[in-house]
């Protein structure tokens, strides 16, 4: 397939360090010309003869005109990133400067590389598959402990191993209903088919547990939407810069997310919290949560993952409360009902709630039990689920693939219960497998690969 690719052919070239001013910028190049090009630019040395790993130091020249100084480090293919000959120059970080090298390249037949190219090749040379390649990007937009985590170990083909079994087992299965093809004149049986179901059923729990770990996955991809709502002077404002004072999360910006509310950002044990419009909680005179069935709130609680609904445990009656929880309830709304200002509370008003409803005691301004709160956010999250060892699918292209494997296990489900002709189950196995493919990149078209590849940024 990969000869086949329009530009294949071409050594690329492209800054792989971000660009603006820096210590060092580095340039990439790829492509069975690269030692050629780096060797007109590098006159002291002949590199063409050096091993391959080697670092060399020396100016970088283009006829006359001296570029830089430079290490240019050396990869032969296959032992490179993208199985090419891969060359990187590390040059001083002016914006400039590193035009220049790039130029220079491009003057000696180079061309410039779109982005994702690099992975592209390394997926195209069979370094990595498409779940690898994909969690390159994943792992570069990683903010938080649990994304790099989950990153990395798709990285190291933690997805792509699960998806294998997955295929060997419908193989297996297959190669069996196919050798019964072949005697179909002498009605025999090979496969049997408990063992079949057997097989099925397990293939059928193992994507089953993949697509729900979509959920989590999206946790640690896009974080959680926490609202804190309650009434005027609950203490809102108070417990948001509590929790802002050592979690504030330092974000760029992450993939497929708009900001049309403004929010701010916890990073709490590796999951990013969103808090949906602070400005609203900021906003003492715009503050319009008189009540909680008040329609506006009830939008906000709705589009938020978890709400705290914060309340002054001194000024807040228990048929207020219960009105409030069945509100939330009835609504289906994940909650944590947190009882502020218990400094100020005696044991009296305390039991009272804590009889009726579990609620969390806390006093914002005086940052007490600010951290159980957290703990408890991050518990209602993971439900203690996420191991580095786990396999989370975090990527949607994943997500839609495996709900197709999903379905064309089930028909082959059924198609078992209704005993169709082997041939039947045949074709809806080769679908299953189809869609398998489609994830890690065994079927993939020119376009979807483009379409993938497009998402990375330029030098990766
Ligand atoms: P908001 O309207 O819900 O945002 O409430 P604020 O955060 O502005 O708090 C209202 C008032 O309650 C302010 O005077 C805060 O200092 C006070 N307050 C907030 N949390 C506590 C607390 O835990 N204990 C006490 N004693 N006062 C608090």
């Amino acid at each position: 397939m990969a000869a086949k690719l329009l530009g294949w052919d071409d050594t690329i070239v492209a800054l792989a360090t971000p660009p603006g001013i820096g210590a060092i910028g580095v340039i990439r190049i790829s492509g069975s010309r690269s030692f050629e090009i780096i060797n007109q630019l590098f006159p002291s040395k002949d590199l063409l003869q050096q091993a391959s790993h080697t670092l060399h130091v020396g100016y970088l020249k283009e006829g006359p005109k001296v570029l830089d100084e430079v290490v240019v480090s050396l990869f032969k293919g296959p032992r490179s990133y993208t199985g090419e000959d891969v060359i990187e120059i590390s040059c001083h970080g002016s914006p400039y400067v590193q035009q220049q090298v790039i130029q220079a390249c491009v003057h000696l037949g180079a061309r410039l590389a779109k982005p994702g190219e690099f992975t592209q090749r390394a997926f195209l040379q069979g370094k990595l598959d498409l779940t690898q390649a994909e969690a390159v990007a994943d792992l570069i937009a990683s903010n938080t402990e649990a994304s790099r985590k989950a990153a990395l170990h798709n990285i190291r083909g933690g997805f792509s191993e699960v998806l294998k079994q997955l295929r060997d087992q419908l193989l297996s299965f297959s190669a069996l209903i196919e050798l019964e093809l072949d005697f179909s004149q002498e009605d025999v049986e090979f496969a049997d088919r408990t063992r079949f179901y057997a097989l099925i059923r397990e293939a059928r729990e193992a994507v089953e547990r993949l697509l729900h770990s979509f959920k989590l996955g999206n946790v640690i991809k896009n974080g959680v939407q926490v609202a804190i709502v309650g009434k005027p002077n609950a203490g809102k404002s108070t417990l948001l810069n509590a929790l802002l004072n050592e979690n504030r999360a330092i974000v760029s910006d992450i993939a497929g997310t708009t900001r049309d509310t403004i929010e701010e950002i916890l990073n709490i044990d590796g999951i990013l919290f969103r808090l949906v419009d602070t400005a609203g909680i900021r906003e003492h005179t715009s503050d319009i949560i008189e009540s909680i069935g008040v329609e506006r709130s009830l939008a906000k609680m709705k589009q938020a993952d978890v709400v705290i609904y914060l309340f002054d445990v001194n000024s807040t009656t228990i048929p207020e409360l219960e009105a409030v929880k069945h509100d939330l309830d009835r609504q289906q709304i994940k909650y944590l009902l947190v009882g502020n200002k218990s400094d100020l509370a005696n044991d009296l008003i305390r039991n009272s709630f804590d009889a009726r409803a579990t609620i969390l005691f806390i006093a914002a301004k005086e940052n007490e039990h600010v951290e159980v709160l957290k703990e408890r956010l991050v518990d209602m999250v993971l439900q203690g689920k996420f191991q580095t060892e786990d396999t989370v699918v975090t990527n949607a292209r994943h997500y839609h693939a495996l709900q197709e494997v999903l379905k064309s296990l089930q028909d082959i489900h059924a198609g078992l219960d209704n005993n169709i002709p082997g041939d039947l189950l045949a074709l809806d196995i080769r679908r299953c497998l189809h869609y398998l493919g489609e994830i890690t990149g065994e079927i993939t078209t020119e376009d979807q690969l483009d379409y993938i590849f497009s998402k990375f940024c330029i030098g990766k």
